[in-house]
């Protein structure tokens, strides 16, 4: 059985836009802003999708495309700005951005009430002791599917292959939270086939496409898919070689069509979030 990410997501966009309407009903229109810096394409891609679904979304989006040579010093300047800025509830830098601006020194500028990412440390922080806080949005989106399809976490044993600052690590927090058996697994670690065949909920976000197979997986395991690549005739593919692992998983998500989309839905997420505590709610 098959985990749908774009029926899942669109669920979820169709929540927010909802929640969108309604603030704005009471005067507060959830607002975006999108910075991009330099002209890497696959980034001007993630943006250009991140501003269609702020519009699907209901959310106003405002958009800096800045040119490669910005120095930090103007990247930070903006940032300030928007920091003060009443009417913008979420800030999002995308990344990479180019060598000479230092990325940690930009994601802890931004004030973590508008860190819609979830990247900034006092968020990371929050996460881990439990704390109301924004989650990144790719390990917060693999909650929400497991959730929706009905899956239990509590008790079992969840065994999560990466350890990112942005998938891997939250991953494992949010399921810990959920009452999970939570393992880590990264490159160091030993008989990695082992402790992934323990898995009743497989999250695997190495980064290598086709690199878990049927061997690797305990039957009727749940296989949450993070990878994404692009091979070389054009298709996409995951983390896990799908046409093998299949057959031997209860629920699986597919590459595309699976954890893709719900990272941009639970961004849009974050920001009407972002916008409520206009209302102080
Ligand atoms: P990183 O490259 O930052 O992290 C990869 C992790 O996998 C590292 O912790 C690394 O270990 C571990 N690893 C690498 N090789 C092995 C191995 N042979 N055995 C065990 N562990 C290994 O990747 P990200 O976390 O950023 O992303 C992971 C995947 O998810 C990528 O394919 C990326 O494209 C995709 N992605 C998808 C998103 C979506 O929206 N669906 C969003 C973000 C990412 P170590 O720490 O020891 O180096």
């Amino acid at each position: 059985m098959i985990i749908d990410g774009k029926e899942i997501s669109g669920q979820i966009k169709k929540e927010v836009r909802d929640r969108a309407e309604e603030l704005k009903s009471r005067g507060v229109e959830p607002a975006l802003a999108v910075v991009l810096v330099g002209s890497d394409p696959a980034s001007a891609v993630y943006v250009r999708n991140k501003k269609k679904a702020c519009e699907a979304c209901s959310i106003r989006s405002e958009s800096y495309e800045l040119p490669e040579e910005t120095t930090q010093e103007e990247l930070l300047a903006l940032i300030a700005e928007l920091n003060e800025r009443e009417d913008i509830d979420g800030i999002l830098v995308q990344l990479p951005l180019p060598k000479h601006i230092d990325e940690q020194t930009v994601t802890e500028a931004i004030r973590p009430e508008k860190d819609v990412d979830g990247f900034h440390p006092v968020n990371v922080g929050k996460l881990s002791m439990g704390l109301p806080g924004f989650v990144s949005c790719t390990p917060a989106g693999v909650i929400q599917m497991l959730k929706r399809s009905g899956v239990e976490i509590t008790g079992k044993e969840c065994v999560v292959v990466g350890r990112s600052n942005i998938v891997g690590k939250p991953m494992a927090m949010l399921l810990l939270l959920e009452n999970g058996t939570v393992t880590v697994c990264h490159s160091r670690t030993k008989n990695l086939s082992e402790v992934t065949r323990r898995a009743d909920i497989l999250v695997a976000a190495v980064g290598k496409p086709k690199f878990f197979h049927a061997d690797d997986i305990k039957e009727g395991a749940v296989v949450i898919d993070v990878g994404i690549h692009r091979m070389e005739d054009g298709h996409l593919c995951g983390d896990v070689d799908y046409a093998d692992v299949a057959p031997k998983a209860s629920l699986i998500t597919p590459v595309p069509g699976g954890v893709g989309p719900m990272t941009i839905a639970m961004l849009m997420h974050n920001c009407v979030e972002s916008a409520a505590r206009r209302c102080h709610e």
